[in-house]
């Protein structure tokens, strides 16, 4: 167990009183989730957000959840009140822009004017691209991009998703508020607690429908119907839009390898974690993503814990049954736990938010 690990808190989700189940993949069952159980932290960030912002960072390992995080507060809170920075999105967009003359005359006049670095532009988008593997890309250019992305909204509390990327980028990220005209605003580092077991099942299940995009998980996240392949031996699951007309869902190539694949990158983001604690003068938002099972009745409702689904052939109708049951996993600390569902994380970012921006005195 790594140091910092320690730091995070549990959080209690349980509310006395409250019996009623909620279902938390229903958006509207969701909404009365939230009231139910945040309504008056939901009312004083509403009002917050009328006339202020923030900027959160997420720090969390790759696939911990944080575009996730950041829909349900959009969800709540209204896209208008709530901007979503992804780098990864950021540097996507520009490999399409890239390929129209105008959108690519567009960034290049931005670039121009916001862009101070050791390599030029037309260097840097080389090697944004991947055509130039030596030049290594500089920070300057992945902020001058963000910037790009934030002038192009009217002003937004942000989830930043994707910087800091590495550990020389923590300081950037301390000033730039002022680079983006946010200078009184509270900034805040959000750091996400999952153990690699979590990660790992996420990866190596998830499927996606052919046609739509839909994505689903086959351990953790099944659609209504599921199929079985009489030759593979295996059991799929099928897509439940209805335009889809029930098309078998896919894997992609790699995925089987689990979080194998991305071993690097998963270290170099427990080190960014482990690097901002040691921060002074920025507030901190401690994500807990597991619960152990011996206290889990205290803290959590059965509804907000991950289940695990398996599957069973019926011989004789050739129907698949669904079997779902509590998915037991073992936290940081070894011991055996529970994985929370989004919408309870979600809670305790939106009552930590609370406190952080000292709306609860
Ligand atoms: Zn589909």
């Amino acid at each position: 167990m790594k140091d910092y690990q320690k730091e995070f808190p549990l959080f209690k989700t349980k509310k006395r009183g409250l019996s009623k189940k909620f279902n938390l993949a229903d958006p509207n069952e969701r909404k009365k989730y939230f009231e139910a159980k945040a309504g008056q932290e939901i009312t004083l960030l509403k009002n917050y957000l009328k006339k202020n912002s923030f900027i959160a960072y997420f720090l969390g390992k790759k696939n911990a959840g944080k575009g996730t995080y950041t829909k349900l507060m959009m969800e709540i809170f209204g896209q208008d009140k709530i901007g979503h920075i992804s780098i990864g999105d950021i540097v996507r967009a520009v490999h399409q822009e890239i390929r129209d003359k105008k959108k690519k005359r567009e960034l290049l006049d931005y670039l121009s004017k916001n862009y101070r670095g050791y390599i030029s532009v037309n260097q840097a988008i080389d090697a944004l691209l991947g055509r130039d593997t030596k030049s290594l890309l500089p920070t300057e250019f992945i902020l001058a991009l963000v910037k790009r992305e934030i002038d192009k909204m009217t002003k937004k509390s942000l989830f930043i998703d994707g910087f800091p990327r590495d550990l020389d980028q923590v300081s950037y990220s301390l000033f730039f508020r002022d680079l983006i005209n946010y200078r009184a605003d509270t900034d805040i580092f959000v750091a996400i607690d999952i153990p690699e077991s979590v990660i790992d099942a996420r990866m190596k299940n998830r499927v996606i429908c052919p046609k739509c995009h839909t994505p689903r998980n086959l351990k953790l996240f099944p659609t209504r119907k599921v199929g079985y392949d009489e030759y593979k031996k295996e059991f799929h699951l099928l897509c439940d839009n209805p335009q889809c007309q029930e098309v078998r869902m896919v894997g992609k190539e790699g995925d089987e390898q689990g979080i194998e694949s991305v071993r690097k990158r998963l270290e170099l983001d427990e080190q960014l974690i482990d690097k901002v604690f040691s921060l002074h003068g920025i507030s901190k938002i401690l994500l807990q993503n597991t619960i152990p099972v011996n206290i889990s009745k205290d803290y959590a409702d059965d509804y907000e814990i991950t289940p695990e689904y398996s599957y069973q052939l019926d011989a004789t109708t050739k129907q698949v049954k669904i079997i779902e049951k509590p998915w037991v996993i073992k936290d940081g600390q070894g011991k055996r736990a529970y994985s929370l569902l989004a919408p309870p994380v979600a809670l305790s970012l939106i009552k930590q938010l609370v406190k952080v921006l000292g709306l609860d005195k």
